[in-house]
This record gives C-alpha cells, structure tokens and sequence, in this order.
C-alpha cells in the first residue's frame, strides 16, 4: 500500500489525445521524495537538453508534494516544472491556494503534459474521469473567469481550475498559472501552458488518501497548530513586521508599508523614496485598503490568513497575492488604489507580479532615455498610470513594442539595442529579480543570489536572521528557543555577528560559516518543494514550526518511508544536485553566477571569489559550479555523471569544457 501519495501519475499527450493512468516506482519516492524533487528526475530522464521549451517534447508537470492531502497543516503546494522560455532552465515554480490537495482526492500525484493540442483544449479530471474538453469559447477570457466559467458549465462548485490567461495563450515569457488565490508565475510556466494548447486543468476528488501512522500524524500536526498558535502570540521581537510573524508576509493585513516603500527600490528598480511615507500616505492607503480589502483569506488547510480578496470599484473581486499589492504601485510611482486596480486585470491575464512591473518601468525608461521613441508607443497616453495600463494590454496581446516586451528584459533589451541593455540591469540568470538596491555586500545573500536555482530571492531565503541584531543580550534572547537550528554551531553564528566592528559584513560570518548557513537555507526550501509545505510555515520565516528535526517523523508517519534527519538532508542534496544537474546540461556555468553589478554599491571582487570558491567546493562542485564524479557517486547519481562525462561536461580531470548558456 502507498501512504501519503497515490502512486500513481496522470500522463497526458496532447497531441495524441492520449490519457493513461500510470504506477510510479516507490523506490523514487524514496530517493526523490515527491514534489520537486521527483519532478527534477522526470525532466531528467525525459527533456534532455535539446528540447526548446516550446518544443512538443518539452514536458509541462504539475505536481503536488508528496504530504499534499494529508492533514499535515499548510501542506497544500502545486509544484509546476518545465523548462522555462526565459531562462532556459528548468523552471519550478509553487502555488499554494487548494489545487494540489484536490488532485491527490482524485487519485493523482501528478499531471504530465506533453505534446500539444493544436486546438484550445482544457482537462476535466474527476476521480478517475479525466477527459480533454474543447475551450475555444474560452479563448481570450481571463484566468480567473475562466475558472468561474469551467465551474459553471461543469456544474461542479467544488472543483478546482488552474488556468492561463490571455499572456499564457500568447506565450509571453513570464505568463503564470492562477489558481485559488494563488499562482504559479515565476519563469513563464504559464507560456508553456499555453504553448501545448492548454488553458485550464479543473479537477475534483473525492477519494481518501492513506496514512502510514495515522494517530502519531495527527499527534504531529496538533503540535504544529499548537506551536503557530504560540508564534502568533509572541511575535519575534527586534525585526522587521514581516518577519517577526509566520505565515508568507502578512501583506494584506498590514496598513503600515514604510519598510517596503523606502527601502525598496521604485520605478524600473533604481529610485529609492527614503521619504516617501508620510501621515498623509499612510492615512490614504490605509482607506484604500480597508475599502477594497473584502476579507482575509487562506490557502488549503492553512489557518493563517496571507491571503485576501480585494474589490477595487467597478472591478471583479479578485484574490491579491502578497508582495503584488506593492509591485505595480512602486514601478508606476503611484498609489494603492492603481496597484490594487491594476493587479485586477494583471490577475485576470495571468502575469508575474514581479517581473510585469519592471517591464512595463523598463519601457518608459527607454522611451524617456530616448532609445524607444513615440513611434514605438502608438496611442500610449500621456499619464503614468494610463501607460502602465496601455503596455499591459499590449504585452499581453504581444502588440507592436508589446511584442519585444513580453520576452522580459534581458530578451526585450538584445533585441532593442541600443544600449538598452544597461536598462535590464536587475536580472539573474536572465530574470528579473525583487526591485532591491543595497549599500554593503552581504556575504549570506551573495551566495544565495548567485547559486540559486529557484528565481526569486524569497524563496531561498529564511531561518537565519537577515541582520545581525544590535546587542548582545537580544541575540541571546533569540537563541534561548531556536529549537530549529539543525546544529548549535549556527547560535554562535549569530551570537558572534555584529552590526559593526571585525565581526560584521561583508566578511563576517566567514565563507565557511556563510557556507553552512545558505546550505541549511536551501536544503529547507528544498523540502518544502519536495513534500508541498509553504513555505511561509518552513523555509522562509524564523523558528517556523516545521524544520528539519520534525519533518522526518511527519515522512515516517505519513508516507511510512523509514525517515532520520541525515536521510532527509542526503535527500534533499540528491534532488537539489539533480535540479543543477539539468541546468549544466543546459548550459549553466560559474559565469551565470551572479547578482545583479548594482545590487550592492560595494563589492569586493576577490571575496566574493573566495564565496563562490568555498561554497563549490562545501556543494561538491567544481570551480565551473558541476557537481563532480565523486559527489554524485556519493548521491547515487552515477547516470548523471555518465550522462556529463558523454556529453563533454565532465572529463577524467573533471573540469568543464563545453558548453555556454544558450542564448
Ligand atoms: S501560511 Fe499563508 S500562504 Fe502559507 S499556506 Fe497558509 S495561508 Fe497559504
């Protein structure tokens, strides 16, 4: 018997209409987990390099972790994988919101897209009914109409629609997938969607789900409530609001914006407001949003609220996610009421609320850096907000300089010219990163910035403190009860760590310290993907209530996989390992690796080498970032090796040879 997944995945072609319900090997469970980690091994196995991510070959995966359906709380993500037509890398992009619980109900771990539909087409999966219907009465509406509309002609309330929007169906690059009130956005996963002809998977279970040990699981998820329902009431003192909570960052509870507005950057991420928050500002936007905010929502079994629906005037009610209610607002110079307006119809079109902002800033840059003229904006009006409305609908359309900007701005900037690639400046790995410009050089973040492989510097981050705290007597204070810590060298980490003085950045704490903490970062992150925990209630807040010392009884208990903390971690590495493993035979190398020139305004060229340098070597990596030989016989992903040492990547002395991101 499986416990905690269904064993078995849905493997749909599009282009043959074939639909099969196929058994999985629990022995991959067991080497991958679920989640992303299994989804890495698929890609693996079957989009070698060669695959475009418009190809018929590219595959389109839709997974929901491996503890998704289970009463485990905040267990509830959809991680979606394919190689994204931005980077060129594999994407994994993770939406919370209800989808992934619903598809374990109907009796799935996964969907598996491949091939394409030459007409519009959604998936109707209902227990074990699946069917490919017709959508071309579909085509054109929005993400979250579209769900209504499927619902309605399905006659089936309960039943639960990932969709794209107009940007999926015309394959911009950063198209998400919408959902309950979440999305999958980063990478342009939607586009992929839309490419293979898909516009919505709606899907309704009404199956059970087993448990390997069901009284201890539940012994297990009554000490997580009760351990957030403590860390509700007992925020932690000396950070900032957004971290001192659990939960992703309680956005749409707070009035007070502050940090953000002055801290982040503004426009096409280059202007900082140190003073932008006045009584005045905060008065109006706090209006605003009392006015527009309709409630406070939450994800799959989740009690925590992030979420909200929000009804701007003459507008459909809509379902705000996070940090999107300040990415329009900050890009466009303007106010809560545009970004909350605005954020309705970029929903409804399925855009990256990250990525679309600064595109849409990036434009007007040019145009008034003269590099686009008034030629390239036929029509645009004179006023901010009235343009950023205009170059949505033309972005998403793929109309006129619509058209070049739906590629994102490393794209858009070569194929403009003229020095406009000095304006697509925030970008890792060819994708636009959160609109922040610092003073010194953060070791911690370097690192983080420049190996990740996830797309956003949100979703590696977390556990360990962003900033030392001032004194003494409250790092103490923080290290009394951080029971999360998966070894008690990092309290001295943080004890040690000053705000000034030897011991503070850029070179405290040291690359080997530095090395330790980024790995603990991602490995938790990385589990969270694997199992379909939020991250809000793991990887990314401090003392969250899952971490690495409980998460191996809830895989025991759950999934009934004989599970230790050593165990987890070596697996955690191999589908990480494996993660990278794709993205070298794609082409990444050390030259990919690195933040944005202006992320910080002071570097330190030679330890930012000395980082990198240590941290391969801590990774098992060599100086060209590819794991070695050695380091993959240890995971067992000898086939990995193989695979390299054929293609060139890896020779016998294990340096890399061919082989440049493909551009
Ligand atoms: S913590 Fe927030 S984002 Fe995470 S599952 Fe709960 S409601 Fe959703």
């Amino acid at each position: 018997m499986r416990y905690a997944e269904t064993g078995y995945n849905l493997e749909i072609d599009l282009t043959r209409r074939n639909i099969e319900r196929v058994a999985t090997d629990p022995k991959e469970t067991e080497l991958y987990l679920g989640g992303l980690g299994t989804n890495a091994k698929i890609i693996w196995d079957r989009v070698p390099p060669e695959v475009d991510p418009f190809s018929p070959d590219n595959l389109l995966i839709f997974a929901a972790g491996l503890l998704c359906g289970t009463p485990a709380t905040g267990c509830n993500r959809t991680i979606v994988s394919t190689i994204s037509p931005q980077t060129r890398l594999m994407a994994f992009s993770m939406m919370g919101g209800f989808w992934a619980p619903e598809l374990k109900y109907a009796g799935y771990d996964k969907v598996i897209l491949r091939g394409k539909s030459p007409d519009l087409v959604y998936l109707w999966i209902k227990d074990d009914k699946v069917e490919i219907r017709d959508a071309a009465h579909l085509q054109g509406k929005g993400a979250v109409e579209t769900a209504g509309l499927i619902r309605q002609e399905l006659k089936e309330p309960k039943a639960q629609v990932a969709a794209i929007g107009l940007a999926g169906e015309n394959r911009v690059y950063y198209a998400s997938i919408e959902q309950g009130r979440s999305s999958a956005s980063r990478g342009g996963i939607g586009a992929v969607m839309g490419d293979k002809g898909v516009k919505a998977i709606a899907v309704r279970g009404t199956k059970d789900l087993n448990i390997a040990q069901p009284a201890l699981f539940m012994e297990l998820c009554n000490e997580v409530l009760e351990y957030i329902k403590f860390r509700n009431d007992n925020p932690i003192p000396g950070v900032m609001p957004i971290l001192a909570g659990l939960g992703s960052p309680q956005e749409m509870k707070v009035h007070d914006e502050k940090w953000h507005t002055e801290n982040f950057m503004w426009g096409n991420s280059r202007v900082r407001r140190k003073d932008f928050w006045s009584e005045d500002v905060a008065q109006a936007w706090m209006e605003t949003l009392d006015s527009m905010r309709t409630r406070l929502i939450s994800c799959y079994n989740c009690p925590m609220t992030c979420g909200a629906t929000i009804s701007p005037p003459g507008k459909p009610t809509y379902m705000m996610k996070c940090f999107s209610k300040l990415t329009y607002t900050m890009a466009a110079f303007s106010d809560l009421e545009f970004g909350l307006g605005i954020a309705q119809s970029a929903t409804e079109y399925g855009v990256d609320g990250f990525t679309t902002p600064q595109v849409m800033a990036f434009a007007l840059e040019l145009y008034e850096n003269g590099i686009l003229t008034d030629g390239d904006f036929p029509g645009m009006p004179a006023d901010n907000e009235g343009r950023f409305y205009w170059l949505l609908d033309r972005i998403v359309r793929r109309e006129g300089i619509g058209d070049v900007l739906a590629d994102g701005t490393y794209w858009a900037a070569k194929a403009i010219g003229k020095g406009a690639d000095a304006f697509a400046h925030n970008n890792i790995k060819k994708h636009e990163q959160l609109p922040l410009k610092l003073s010194m050089l953060n070791p911690i973040y370097f690192l983080m910035y420049a190996t990740g492989e996830k797309m956003n510097i949100t979703q590696i981050e977390g556990q360990f403190p962003q900033a030392p705290f001032p004194k003494r007597e409250q790092r103490e204070e923080f290290v009394k009860d951080w029971i999360q810590v998966p070894d008690e060298k990092f309290k001295q980490y943080f004890l040690d760590w000053e705000p000034r003085g030897v011991k503070s950045i850029p070179y405290y704490p040291t690359p080997e310290m530095c090395c330790d903490i980024v790995d603990w970062q991602e490995r938790m992150h990385y589990i969270d993907d694997a199992l379909g925990m939020c991250a809000g209630l793991s990887s990314f807040p401090l003392k969250p209530p899952y971490h690495i010392h409980n998460y191996p009884k809830f895989i025991a208990a759950g999934a009934g996989i004989d599970m230790d903390e050593d165990k987890l971690t070596q697996a955690a590495k191999r589908y990480r390992t494996l993660v990278r493993a794709n993205n070298i035979r794609r082409g990444m190398r050390r030259k990919d690796e690195k933040p944005p020139e202006n992320h910080w305004k002071k570097r330190f060229p030679e330890l930012e080498k000395e980082l990198l340098d240590t941290y391969y070597k801590f990774k098992g990596w060599n100086n060209d970032g590819i794991p070695t030989k050695e380091s993959l016989h240890e995971l067992g992903l000898d086939f990995v090796s193989e695979d390299f040492s054929k293609r060139g990547i890896l020779t016998d002395s294990e340096d890399a040879s061919s082989g440049e991101t493909s551009e």
